[in-house]
């Protein structure tokens, strides 16, 4: 299949200096805040919500736990964890082949607090019209108390957000009360200076230099279009060739030159110019164009987002094999983890053997061999564990018989599991049990008689 090759085009408002951007409104931007309000409400509200005195999300290091939605996971969970993160790849990369970086443009949290910080710099400064003229101005008193203001503003919505990200890794209440009583661990401190220094930098100061330049999503966006991608695109076709704002003139085409979807871009880029790796697929610059046409009575849609065949009138199909590759992948890697997820047990029992003297003999000169056993609770309740040995008669265990697991909820100890049968092979199958209260585990080994 063709790909759409990736041009880097001069822009017009990116270079050499700082991007005003002018705030819009159309369907585009509501199904953004329809998108972003719901996610930050859940960033914000999730970090607070409790359950039976619990957090209810909570990546506890120092436990090495992790509290996901009612879920105990342990630290030998972390490959479900990657396997939820491998299908939440499939997923943009299922969006991209679709619609192109529809994640960045409505979902992804750069995009996300860029807009927020523009709009407290909206209510702040101005709008993008004033701003940009008032940089050419000498600085009066009223606009260093505005840009103090601003500052200000962005550098309290940095901490309130370093604080939430910090309430994910130490339980929000616990993290207030520290900060309330003046009493932060120093760890915690690095946490909230590092995040809110993050967040201030990069929807404050970097914006769309992060996009451009720090994300690698951007860079390889192009192997993942192809021609029927839908991406947002200006029809050339039809805007071609631009006229002036109120020409009449018959023979141009249907851009009016208003400059208005550069104004609004957050990458300042000009999608007149053809498709290019900064175009995050807000839709803003849709948003503006639109609002354009209805004013000189033309249809909507010179900015819209189509696919290469659909502005080349060419058939072009949304659902095909490889938007269908990616979905069957989607499905395959979310079954497999939530298959793992059901496979679960709240007991886990590891065995390993000694492999430095694999056979010794005691001093009633029987054959032995070492193991080592790790028995971790992902369930809180279960604190005690009965341990026994299910292999051939003659063989002993050496070592408690229960095992206590403590506030860590794990627990490892040494065994020696002994001979008294002559007549065994040299290689034995044993199987460990573990059981506290109704949860039981068990775990296949050898126990090996080599010289006699
Ligand atoms: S907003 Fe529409 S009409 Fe105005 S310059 Fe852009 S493409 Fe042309
Ligand atoms: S070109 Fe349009 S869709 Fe792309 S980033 Fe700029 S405003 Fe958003």
């Amino acid at each position: 299949m063709q790909q759409i090759p990736l041009r880097t085009l001069s822009t017009t408002t990116a270079v050499g200096g700082k991007i005003h951007v002018r705030l819009t409104e159309g369907r585009f931007q509501n199904l953004r805040r329809l998108i972003s309000g719901p996610l930050l409400l859940i960033y914000f509200a999730l970090v607070w919500v409790q359950v039976d005195g619990r957090s209810w999300l909570l990546f506890d290091f120092e436990a090495r736990r992790i509290l996901l939605f009612g879920l105990d996971l342990a630290w030998h969970d972390l490959p479900l964890l990657a396997g939820l993160m491998i299908a939440g790849s499939t997923l943009l990369f299922f969006a991209a082949v679709g619609w192109g970086r529809v994640w960045c443009g409505f979902a992804c949290p750069q995009s996300i607090w860029t807009w927020l910080f523009i709009r407290i710099e909206t209510l702040t400064e101005g709008r993008a019209a004033l701003r940009r003229k008032q940089e050419k101005q000498p600085l009066t008193g009223t606009r260093v108390l505005r840009r103090i203001a601003k500052h200000a503003l962005w550098l309290l919505a940095a901490f309130v957000t370093a604080f939430t990200f910090t309430g994910y890794f130490v339980p929000a209440r616990e993290l207030s009360q520290q900060l309330l009583a003046l009493q932060p661990d120093i760890a915690t401190v690095g946490w909230l200076v590092t995040m809110t220094a993050l967040t201030y930098l990069n929807a404050g100061l970097a914006r769309e230099k992060v996009c451009t330049h720090m994300c690698p999503y951007s860079r390889f966006q192009g192997v993942m279009f192809d021609a029927d991608t839908r991406t947002v695109t200006y029809d050339a076709a039809r805007g071609e060739p631009r006229r002036t704002t109120g020409s009449s003139n018959g023979d141009a085409g249907d851009c009016v030159n208003c400059d208005l979807c550069v104004q609004v871009c957050p990458t300042g880029i000009d999608i007149r110019d053809g498709l290019q790796y900064e175009c995050i697929d807000c839709g803003a610059c849709i948003d503006a164009c639109d609002k354009v046409m209805e004013k000189i009575g033309k249809p909507k849609g010179l900015i819209a987002f189509k696919s290469e065949n659909q502005l080349q009138n060419k058939p072009s199909k949304l659902l095909r094999p490889r938007l269908l590759g990616y979905f069957s992948v989607l499905l395959i890697t979310t079954g497999a983890v939530a298959f793992g997820f059901s496979q679960r047990s709240a007991l886990v029992l590891e065995v390993l053997r000694d492999r430095g003297a694999i056979v010794q003999h005691n001093s009633r000169g029987e054959i032995c061999n070492s193991y080592q056993l790790k028995l971790e609770a992902v369930d809180p309740s279960l604190s005690s564990v009965e341990l026994s040995l299910r292999g051939p008669q003659g063989l002993y265990l050496n070592g408690p018989a229960t095992l206590w697991l403590g506030d860590q909820g794990s627990h490892s100890q040494g065994y020696q599991l002994c001979s008294r049968n002559d007549s065994l092979p040299p290689r034995v199958d044993i199987t460990f049990v573990a059981q506290a209260g109704d949860v039981r585990v068990e775990k296949a080994s050898t126990f090996l008689q080599l010289a006699r």
